[in-house]
């Protein structure tokens, strides 16, 4: 730890959005220490990119938390670890609850303990469940249609109740669909199992895959497929900078759409991925998915206004081809 800096906790720092915020919170002059439980997350990429403290387990180890706060002077505590399987999430509902909404409050009252009273939260458009009207706005009713969102809703309202009952703030920072990679190909999207589009099309174009399956291709939408707001995971990572430095100097607590407000189908995906990779990618037309509603797109004006957040990558192309260079160099 070096004096002067303040010292992030970032749970999750392993992961995917969590590692490329930690990189762009160094850059930014912060000291990070990371929570992971390596689940899901890369040691890896902690120790040969991030170069950060690493401390191995869960949110919901009190014991360990204590112990964490006790040991470090932290100044605010962003939090990305969470299971993320919307599918999963359905079939095996305890483990979400018991991870993303008791492993939550759990560090939560470790906060309050510790009088560490700023917090940064990944939440996610599924808490809005079917779009009523779009762009979907911060102030879209949210009513999730899975025990995923429906766990980030639950930390979504217990945080307005610690606001309200403490002196307690955070920003909530719900993301459209994260995808791209770090621009100087240190970090990517590395999931095991993998399930979202970008990747799954990259593995393809890598000869890793067979083929990419298009979910549903008889929506309501010009090519028939699914739309979605693709937006950069370092244009993301920039957003939790802005919130934090929000929070330390004393603002309110609040909530933010993270997007790009430009929607893509997944055609568009798979085509601008044939582009970017040169490579021909085999498709295989499918019954839709589940629970996809046929378009997201998200209004991030409120977070460019009060947050300053300007997105630097919204071109489909880029997104791509950065996801790309980290692939290629990921599967060598
Ligand atoms: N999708 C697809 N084939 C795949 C994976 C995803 O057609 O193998 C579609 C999916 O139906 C959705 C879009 O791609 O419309 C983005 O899906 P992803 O899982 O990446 O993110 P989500 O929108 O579910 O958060």
């Amino acid at each position: 730890m070096s004096p002067g800096k303040p010292l992030i906790l970032v749970t999750g720092g392993a992961g995917y959005i969590g590692s490329h915020t930690v990189l762009a919170l160094k850059q930014a002059g912060y000291d990070v220490v990371i929570l992971d439980n390596l689940v899901y997350g890369h040691r890896d990429l902690v120790e040969n990119v991030l170069q950060a403290e690493l401390v191995v387990g869960d949110t919901g180890d009190r014991a360990l938390l204590d112990k964490l706060f006790n040991t470090h002077k932290i100044s605010a505590v962003m939090h990305f670890s969470a299971y993320a399987y919307v599918g999963e999430s359905v079939t095996n509902p305890a483990k979400y609850y018991r991870n993303n909404v008791l492993g939550t409050l759990t560090l939560l009252e470790a906060m309050l303990t510790a009088s560490v009273k700023k917090f940064v939260f990944s939440s996610t458009c599924a808490t809005y469940g079917i779009p009523q009207f779009m762009p979907l706005t911060e102030d879209h009713p949210q009513n999730p249609i899975n025990p995923y969102g429906a766990s980030k809703l639950m930390v979504e309202r217990i945080l307005s109740d610690f606001s309200a009952a403490y002196d307690f703030k955070s920003v909530c920072f719900r993301y459209f669909n994260a995808a791209g990679a770090d621009p100087n190909g240190k970090l990517g999207e590395d999931h095991n199992p993998e399930t979202h589009l970008i990747p799954l099309v990259l593995l393809t174009a890598l000869g890793k895959r067979e083929a990419i399956s298009i979910f549903g291709t008889d929506y309501p939408t010009p090519d028939g497929t699914c739309i979605r707001d693709y937006i950069h995971v370092k244009d993301l990572a920039d957003a939790h900078i802005l919130g934090l430095e929000y929070l330390l100097k004393d603002g309110v607590s609040e909530f933010f759409n993270l997007g790009n407000g430009n929607g893509f189908s997944v055609r568009d995906v798979i085509e601008t991925a044939s582009i970017v990779t040169g490579r021909d990618i085999k498709v295989l037309e499918r019954d839709r998915r589940p629970g996809d509603p046929p378009v997201l797109i998200g209004s991030s004006d409120k977070a460019r206004k009060i947050l300053g957040w300007l997105p630097q990558y919204s071109s489909l192309t880029e997104i791509v081809a950065h996801a790309w260079q980290w692939h290629q160099q990921r599967h060598r």
